[in-house]
Formats: structure tokens, sequence, C-alpha cells
């Protein structure tokens, strides 16, 4: 995603980083809401115990965060809906900012397109 600060017109983008993804999905908490069950239903420290797994990540294994920008604040933004992967890095990109080379869909920084 892309943080604005309309008032100083400056923006930073800031990208997850999918490292801990598989323990996530291995942790108990999410396989039990993969069988249906209830957040409220699993024991509280099921969940803290995935929530410690971004929680006690280094920083820099969380977020990829950019330089910040200046940023000219418009009202062209397009839909921002519509979330579809980049075919060269995989992040989800809005499909109003997927940019075609050749036969793949890619992010603006990826494609090396100006915009
Ligand atoms: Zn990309």
């Amino acid at each position: 995603m892309t943080l604005i600060d309309k008032k100083n017109q400056k923006a930073v983008r800031v990208s997850y980083k999918p490292g801990r993804h598989k323990a996530i999905a291995e942790s108990a908490f999410m396989r039990k809401r993969g069988q249906g069950i209830a957040p409220t239903e699993i024991p509280a420290e099921e969940a803290w115990e995935m929530a410690d797994i971004v929680w006690d990540a280094p920083e820099d294994e969380v977020l990829t965060i950019g330089s910040v920008e200046d940023y000219l604040w418009g009202d062209d933004f397009g839909e921002i809906m519509g979330l579809v992967p980049c075919d060269n890095c995989g992040e989800l990109v809005s499909k109003v900012y997927l940019r075609v080379v050749g036969k793949s869909h890619m992010c603006i920084p990826c494609s090396g397109y100006e915009r």
C-alpha cells in the first residue's frame, strides 16, 4: 500500500513480506479457522501464539518500507478494489495499477513503466 500524507504532500510505499506465511498457516489458530471454528471459540493462547509469529519477527522480515517521496494528492484515484497478484513479484496489486508486459500482468515497479 501507499501511505499518503495529504497535508504535507508526502507518501511512502509499505508492503508486507510473506516470510512467515507458512508458520501462520500451520498455526493451531489458522488450522481451526480452516475447519470453520469461530475465532471466539478458539483459546486466546492459540490466537496469541499466531499473532506472536509476526510480533516476534525481526522488523525487516515483516515490512518493506520505501523512502518518503513527494506526492501531489489528486482526485484521479482509480478503483482500489479488485486485487490480483503481480506475475513477477507476487505482491497484490489493484487492477487499475496492473501493467501488461508481454503476456504478464505486473505491478508498476516490476513492469518498468513509470506510472
Ligand atoms: Zn511486481
